[in-house]
């Protein structure tokens, strides 16, 4: 390998994409997210695809309410922080406003598809040309784990203790397939993060997802699941296992909708 080769390799591998901020990584990665949180992975995924479509420059982040949205300080973007569950709204006066760039929320399940569920639905219907990343831990994560739209049967939170029920509490939402029944919806589709393969398969997801709003056909939406080390109650590893063993059971991988034209 070329001494060239060797120092790209080494780049891909342990360089940091260049919208991030070096110094708010290093000064309070570790002290705002728990060990083993996914949650600051997905930034990793979303600023290396931006690097590689080459269209960071013209990204607008909507960093929403909850984990997800802690994230918003290491991002070298213009950033806006919405109240909590109108990430959609913000997102598409941001677009309508400077249509040639590029528009994305990162959003919890709890911001998306519970508090900001009229958000997302309004979004969708509209058809904006924006992109919403909604980062699914099955749980409300920030407040101290209760049981969230997303939250699986049997899964226990501080608020079902005894698991959920399906007779009181009913049954997971699946955002990503309800974002695929909408006409005006490009790009819907579900990752992981739980295997390296699963990480590029996410990354894949999301570079196609803002491949849709370059190309100006229609809202996009990507989910990816995530492990909660702490809410879950699990060792980091133990965490990776339980999403393969019971999350991916109840909210299958992969895209639910993929066109580049909409009549
Ligand atoms: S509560 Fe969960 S989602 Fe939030 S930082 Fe901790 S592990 Fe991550």
């Amino acid at each position: 390998m070329s001494g060239d080769t060797q120092a790209m390799a080494k780049q891909k591998v342990t360089g940091r994409p260049s919208i991030f901020v070096r110094e708010w990584f290093a000064d309070y990665l570790w002290d705002l997210f728990c060990p083993g949180c996914q949650t600051p992975v997905v930034a990793r995924i979303v600023a290396e695809a931006l690097d590689e479509l080459e269209i960071g420059d013209k990204a607008l982040m909507v960093g929403c309410v909850g984990c997800g949205g802690i994230l918003i300080g290491g991002f070298d973007l213009d950033r806006v922080s919405p109240a909590h569950g109108r990430g959609p709204d913000v997102a598409t006066a941001l677009k309508r406003i400077y249509p040639g760039s590029i528009v994305f929320t990162v959003q919890g399940d709890g911001d998306c598809i519970a508090i900001g569920s009229s958000a997302l639905v309004g979004a969708l219907t509209r058809a904006e040309k924006i992109t919403i990343i909604m980062v699914n831990n099955t749980n409300f994560g920030t407040t101290g784990g209760q049981l969230g739209p997303t939250t699986i049967v049997g899964q226990v939170t501080t608020t079902s203790p005894e698991g959920r029920k399906p007779e009181s509490e009913g049954y997971p939402a699946h955002a990503a397939e309800l974002a695929a029944t909408f006409k005006g919806v490009a790009y819907s589709a579900r990752g992981s993060l739980h295997t390296p393969a699963s990480y590029q398969k996410t990354k894949g997801y999301i570079k196609t997802a803002f491949q849709r709003q370059i190309d100006n056909v229609g809202t996009s939406f990507v989910e990816v699941l995530t492990a909660c080390p702490t809410n879950w109650h699990l060792s980091p590893v133990k965490s990776l296992e339980y999403i393969a063993e019971k999350i991916i059971p109840e909210f299958p991988l992969g895209e639910f909708r993929n066109v580049s034209h909409i009549e």
